[in-house]
């Protein structure tokens, strides 16, 4: 373990130890990450490389060769040529090319489309693939934080579909999902923009629609709070605080702005650290607030990073909350006489929280708290299946996941596959991270294609091609704990890492597994210009940034 030492040589030598030994870690981290992540290479113009899973114990490949299958449509409905222009539902056509049907452009769906495209299907059996999805733009969730506090732009977080998949041979279409017919092999959309509605079929179908947060179970809380899950709640964030920083100046706003963060998983702990950092750069800047129902904050974090990440808590004074839920939100009563434009905007928010704790005889817990901005973090579950995927018969447990074995195929259905949050795969679900649902999309991908090509009646017995089971490798967590800070913890506690190097490693990390190469060059030149500007910024202004901490290479 390396840290900082009294006598100016030691430290210089401890510094270049650190560096050394940081730049040995990110090696091997970022080689470890893509190695693991990208069981095959997701871009058609790569050649493929099935991961080592994928061979038989011969080390021979356990796909036959593509151009041995003589693969004969299963559909009737199909678009014959690829085009991404959105809206455009593929029409019918008379071509016999299969259609793979993906739902939901997150993590799970685009890997699953991407790595599609670099399977070994003959040109005559390669199936026309399309995404579905009602919003326009990828967003790479983890970036969310950096976003909002203008860390990161909107090009590196959340690019549009028609950019990320250009030139990828994958079809994109913006539309609502209203329900899959699975008995016929059709899915229900409606449009976005008008009322039309849309039948899309498909000869294999990928669903991959994630999660929300539901807000309905807490009484005012559709009202006053924000989820924090997506583009447009990360913009509104950034528009409330932006009005505060209006009202600092006009001085509406002299005490600190109340934020109160509900849930103390990853993400409300990095919302409140960022927010806290973001708005605690003034005089009476921010008070936080982190209320979490369970014991600890962090609880499924590894050891490492929730002492890490609490560490940080009580440096910034965020006040922590344990042991207690929201029972209803209320709306405040104002009291303020101004009525200028960022005053009024800002008083519709605030709201009191009324809460209870499991030790409801502590003096020091508050049966409820003033907030200003409310952000919710806890709680996200499938999207409403009456809502998204209404109609459809599609097995679930009693949390809305769609139940699939092993093999990520729904359970009773040969040629529907689910991946990611909206998906259950085993007894004890998998975490809801990206970093399952980008390992589930090679899989429920090679799947998919052995689906295709079995079906073909020009295929022997033994030349089937077998389906492939999904076994999850932990590769460990990273956190953002401010613009310069954050936390690593990798190779089952092999790796940990804190501080500024982690920050500049996790963005390096974050821009190589971005689902394209070309948007891996966005993130890391965006990331690398904004910081350069930013320190640029803080030695004008003699602001002193937090420095590495620990690296601690066992
Ligand atoms: C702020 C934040 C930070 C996170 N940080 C991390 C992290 O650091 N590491 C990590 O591993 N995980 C992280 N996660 C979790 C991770 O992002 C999710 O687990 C991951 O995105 C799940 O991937 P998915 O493909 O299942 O769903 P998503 O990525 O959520 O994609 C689902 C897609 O389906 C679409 N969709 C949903 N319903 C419909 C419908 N009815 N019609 C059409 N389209 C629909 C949505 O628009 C969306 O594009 C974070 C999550 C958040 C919110």
């Amino acid at each position: 373990m390396i840290t900082s030492h009294p006598t100016s040589r030691k430290m210089a030598s401890s510094q270049k130890q650190a560096c050394r030994h940081l730049a040995i870690s990110a090696l091997i981290l970022v080689s470890f990450f893509v190695d693991a992540t990208s069981s095959f290479a997701i871009h058609p113009s790569k050649s493929i490389h099935p991961s080592p899973s994928l061979y038989g114990k011969d080390q021979k490949p356990l796909y036959v060769a593509s151009k041995s299958v003589q693969q004969t449509s299963l559909t009737k409905l199909c678009a014959t040529e690829s085009s991404t222009s959105e809206n455009e539902i593929p029409t019918e056509t008379t071509t016999k090319q299969p259609h793979v049907v993906i739902l939901g452009g997150g993590f799970g769906g685009v890997n699953t489309a991407l790595t599609l495209t670099s399977l070994p299907f003959s040109d005559d059996t390669k199936p026309r693939i399309t995404i579905i999805d009602k919003k326009d733009r990828f967003v790479f969730l983890p970036l969310l934080y950096e976003l909002c506090v203008d860390d990161a732009s909107v090009d590196e977080v959340a690019p549009t579909y028609k950019d990320l998949l250009s030139g990828s041979g994958v079809d994109f279409v913006c539309a609502e999902l209203d329900g899959i017919d699975v008995q016929n092999n059709i899915v229900h959309t409606s449009s976005v923009e008008s009322s039309s509605r849309e039948q899309v079929s498909y000869d294999a179908l990928i669903v991959a629609t994630g999660a929300e947060i539901d807000l309905k179970s807490i009484p005012g809380a559709e009202e006053f709070a924000l989820p924090f899950y997506t583009v447009d709640e990360c913009f509104e964030l950034k528009r409330r605080l932006s009005l505060f920083d209006e009202a600092r100046k006009t001085k509406e706003q002299s005490k600190p702005v109340n934020v109160v963060v509900v849930g103390g998983g990853y993400s409300g702990v990095e919302l409140a650290l960022n927010l806290s950092e973001r708005l605690g750069k003034e005089e009476n800047g921010v008070d936080v607030t982190i209320v979490h129902r369970g014991n600890d904050v962090l609880e499924y974090a590894t050891e490492y990073n929730r002492k890490t990440g609490t560490d940080r808590l009580k440096k910034a004074g965020v006040n922590v909350m344990t042991q207690c839920s929201v029972t209803e939100v209320v709306p405040a009563s104002i009291s303020s006489s101004s009525d200028t434009d960022s005053s009024s905007s800002l008083d519709r928010y605030k709201c009191i929280v009324n809460l209870q704790s499991k030790d409801d005889s502590s003096p020091t817990s508050p049966s409820s708290i003033d907030a200003d901005i409310l952000l919710w973090t806890a709680g996200a579950t499938p999207p409403n299946p009456r809502k998204s995927i209404r109609n459809s018969l599609l097995p679930r447990d009693q949390n809305g996941r769609i139940v699939t074995g092993p093999l990520l195929r729904a359970k009773g259905l040969s040629n529907v596959f689910a991946v990611g949050d909206c998906s259950r795969a085993k007894q004890v679900p998998y975490a809801a991270t990206a970093q399952v649902a980008m390992q589930q999309a090679p899989v429920a991908a090679w799947n998919t294609y052995a689906t295709l090509t079995n079906q073909s009646p020009d295929i022997s017995d033994e030349g089937k091609i077998k389906l492939l089971p999904f076994s999850y490798a932990n590769l460990g967590e990273m956190m953002t704990l401010g613009s310069d800070d954050a936390t690593i913890s990798s190779l089952g506690g092999l790796f940990q890492i804190s501080g500024e190097s982690a920050s500049v490693l996790r963005r390096l990390i974050y821009a190589v597994r971005m689902p394209t190469a070309r948007q891996g060059i966005v993130a890391a030149l965006d990331g690398t210009n904004r910081r350069v500007k930013r320190k640029r910024n803080d030695g004008k202004n003699g602001k002193r940034r937090r420095g590495t901490k620990v690296i601690d290479w066992k």
